[in-house]
């Protein structure tokens, strides 16, 4: 029978998911998937969560939907504080959506419309990082630096402008300490800043672990402090993605946590409803939220689906799984034993140039040439390679490729459910191995 429903790829033919068992995905042949990268790093507690589901049968039971343009629910609120109670200083104030481009999205708008209300009209331009991606929908796509997905909606909604990624890997050079080299990088910013002139920039955006175009790579120690330094000399906002890298899987509920760095605004979204709902959240600090609020009272934006009561109730038992059920200890724990298993099996491997990450977020960076760190000829399309070799040996995994200016090697994101258990750790690497040795040949 041919079905109507088009995805990404048109031509794509793809296994029926039917059904999903802790970390594990079944299809229609009884096939088992272990779930290595969560999809794109969603799925943080798995495929059945008991607690999860119940929250979930219960809310339905009460309500499914209230608009938020006459209502509040009690999932909403709870869900809000809980998020604000376990923030980065400084962070009061929640705006709930759908997803994370529209997290993305959100924050853009309420930066713009901030620098209105406070007499800075002039402030409209964006500063992000090279490669990176924020999300798809027209205002997140400007943010966003990957030069493929731009250009052909080109021109774009926002003025934005790209400095570098700090990308340990490839860019610290022989000799320069770690240190100098997230002060190199983060300096660009400055740089950047004074070239289009502070009172026109109103935002800096990043993801403080970045996780599809990268792999998992984490900023080096320091860094997002000189960014915030860097920001606040010039009054601009800064703003941290932390869709993917959020909701403890790198070991903290905020990843930025553990870089000691309070944001003026945080995206989060994809382990927030963990699969079970579609949910994002943009978090605003208290100054961005009460400069509005004693202006015209009034955020200009809003989605139908925002602050949904089926969503909230998710992700308010999700919120209590990872922060009650003790995952986030869990998650380092295991973090470091993936890590472990990925660099016996794979560490010397004469293609595997990097394995980088924190918690549960890891990276393997596939190269042609260890010495050279040079990548593999794109149009070889290695990531895509891996990603069927591991279907078939039943692993899901999140393969990416290289870079179009070709200065980065082809990864693969890993980023399981936090209830990964050892063996399932070991099954993992063994087939991811077997996945890449497959694809190579
Ligand atoms: N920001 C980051 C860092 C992401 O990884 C993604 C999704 N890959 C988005 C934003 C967009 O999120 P969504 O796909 O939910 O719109």
């Amino acid at each position: 029978m041919p079905g109507h429903i088009f995805g990404r790829s048109t031509r794509a033919k793809l296994p029926f998911a039917v059904g999903g068992e802790g970390c594990y995905l079944i299809d229609a042949q009884g096939r088992r998937y272990l779930d290595g990268s969560g999809g794109a790093a969603v799925s943080c507690l798995g495929h059945s969560d008991e607690k999860v589901c119940a929250a979930l049968h219960a809310q339905l039971d009460r309500l499914a939907f209230a608009h938020t343009g006459f209502f509040t629910t009690e999932a909403a609120e709870a869900l809000a504080d809980r998020l604000v109670e376990e923030a980065p200083e400084g962070i009061e104030r929640v705006y709930l959506v759908s997803g994370g481009s529209e997290a993305v999205e959100a924050a853009l708008k309420l930066a713009r419309q901030y620098f209105l209300e406070i007499g800075q009209p002039a402030r409209h331009r964006v500063i992000a990082r090279r490669q990176s991606y924020h999300g798809n929908t027209l205002g997140a796509l400007a943010a966003g630096g990957n030069e493929w997905r731009r250009a052909q909606f080109s021109p774009l909604l926002i003025e934005t402008s790209h400095i570098s990624p700090c990308y340990e890997y490839r860019g610290r050079e022989e000799g320069e300490s770690v240190e100098a080299y997230g002060r190199r990088v983060a300096g660009e910013l400055e740089a950047e800043i004074n070239r289009l002139g502070p009172e026109t920039v109103m935002a800096f955006i990043a993801e403080p672990v970045v996780g599809a175009t990268a792999g998992a790579v984490p900023a080096v120690p320091g860094y997002l402090k000189r960014i915030r330094e860097i920001c606040d000399r010039h009054g601009v906002l800064l703003i941290l993605d932390e869709v993917m890298c959020g909701m403890g899987r790198t070991g903290h509920l905020y990843a930025c946590l553990e870089d000691g760095v309070s944001p003026d605004m945080i995206t989060i979204a994809k382990g927030l409803g963990a699969g079970y709902q579609p949910i994002g959240a943009l978090l605003c600090s208290g100054a961005i939220f009460d400069a509005i609020d004693r202006g015209s009272g009034f955020f200009q934006h809003g989605h139908t689906y925002m602050g949904h009561s089926m969503a909230a109730a998710a992700a308010n038992a999700v919120l209590s799984r990872i922060l009650d059920d003790g995952l986030l200890p869990r998650v380092r724990a295991q973090g470091q034993k993936l890590d472990a298993a990925l660099r016996s099996r794979l560490g010397q491997h004469p293609h595997v140039g990097d394995i980088r990450g924190r918690g549960l977020f890891r990276g393997v960076e596939l190269v042609e040439n260890r010495e050279t760190k040079a990548p593999f000829d794109p149009a070889r399309r290695l990531h895509a390679r891996i990603k069927t070799a591991a279907m078939e040996v039943g692993l899901i995994c999140y393969p990416m490729g290289g870079t179009i200016d070709g200065r980065r090697g082809d990864h693969v994101l890993l980023a399981p459910p936090f209830i990964i258990s050892d063996d399932e750790i070991g099954e993992l690497v063994d087939k991811l191995a077997i996945a890449i040795d497959r694809a190579l040949v």
